[in-house]
């Protein structure tokens, strides 16, 4: 379908974006990577008169790689993601989760900043945020301010952030112990049936902390204070393991369609969990 007609805006600063939006409100709207907007705009999901594309603003694409902490600019695309040796040193679970998203074509195009402002519960980089304890750094007029992704997400398509705050970055803590993202879809390119995101750390042989993140199961992400506090203390044992699942699926609240009915979406979830953790476990 073709989307109704639109303004087409291309600032070179965030100035620029911040005063069409202040201009036009609700009635504008940024665009990154476009491969969220553009679909919604085309199936006429989105109505958007004044279209301000983020691609010239300078200073919203670097990766940076600190000793404590981690920070990628809103405009770092999925590709960058996977390509960064620095970044997979050190927080590998990025690359893993960026490998599963769309295919080649999305992810060339498809940003970090458009995933996580999305809203879609369907997006893999909520999820994995929270996982990550990331941080969300928004820019309005008012000026900054930062929200943590565990906070971020309201409700489908809803989140903390104000339709006149852009998105310029993501901070996170320094990743440590196992990781793993496992990703269960219907086909190559799918969005998840049921996703889970765990970073995971032991000594010697008894968990210390966890942190359990799972997408497409609810109207946001979902992260599961309670499945992490099932593991810690533990040698991650099949009980543990079952006392996570049980306590994940407390959490979780799925609806059912064309990926499945709310039971096996349910099931979907215990394995994908087991998965996850199991194999978490294996790399701390
Ligand atoms: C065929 C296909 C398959 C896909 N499969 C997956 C998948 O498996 N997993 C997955 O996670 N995603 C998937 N996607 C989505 C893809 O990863 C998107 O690119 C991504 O979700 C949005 O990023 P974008 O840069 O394209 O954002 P855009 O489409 O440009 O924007 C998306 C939304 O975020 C807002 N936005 C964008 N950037 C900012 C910012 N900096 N500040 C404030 N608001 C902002 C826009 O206004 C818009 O509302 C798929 C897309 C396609 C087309």
């Amino acid at each position: 379908m073709i989307p109704a007609a639109f303004e087409y805006y291309r600032p070179q600063d965030m100035d620029g974006v911040l005063a069409i939006l202040g201009e036009h409100g609700d009635d504008a709207r940024v665009m990154a990577g476009g491969h969220s907007l553009i679909p919604m705009m085309k199936l006429r999901m989105a109505d958007v008169p004044h279209l301000i594309d983020l691609q010239d603003v300078s200073g919203m694409s670097g990766i940076d790689v600190g000793s404590d902490c981690i920070r990628i600019g809103a405009m770092v695309t999925q590709a960058d993601i996977i390509d960064n040796e620095t970044l997979t040193a050190a927080a590998p679970i990025l690359r893993e989760a960026a490998l599963q998203i769309a295919d080649p074509q999305v992810r060339y195009m498809g940003t970090v900043g458009g995933n996580v402002a999305n809203g879609d519960p369907g997006n893999d980089m909520p999820g994995l945020m929270q996982c990550l304890n990331a941080v969300f750094h928004l820019i309005g007029a008012d000026g900054e301010r930062d929200v943590p992704a565990r906070e971020f997400y309201e409700a489908a398509y809803m989140t903390a952030r104000e339709d006149e705050e852009v998105l310029t970055g993501i901070t996170m803590p320094m990743p440590s112990g196992g990781y793993a993202y496992e990703k269960q879809k219907r086909k190559i390119g799918d969005y998840a049936t049921a996703a889970a995101a765990v970073q995971i750390t032991k000594d010697g042989d008894t968990c210390t902390s966890v942190a359990i993140a799972m997408t497409n199961l609810s109207d946001t992400p979902v992260y599961s204070e309670a499945a992490g506090a099932a593991l810690v203390g533990t040698s991650v044992d099949d009980a543990a393991l079952k006392a996570a699942i049980t306590a994940m699926l407390g959490d979780i609240d799925p609806t059912e369609d064309n990926r499945g009915p709310i039971a096996f979406k349910n099931h979907v979830a215990g394995v994908i969990l087991r998965r996850a953790i199991e194999r978490a476990w294996s790399r701390a």
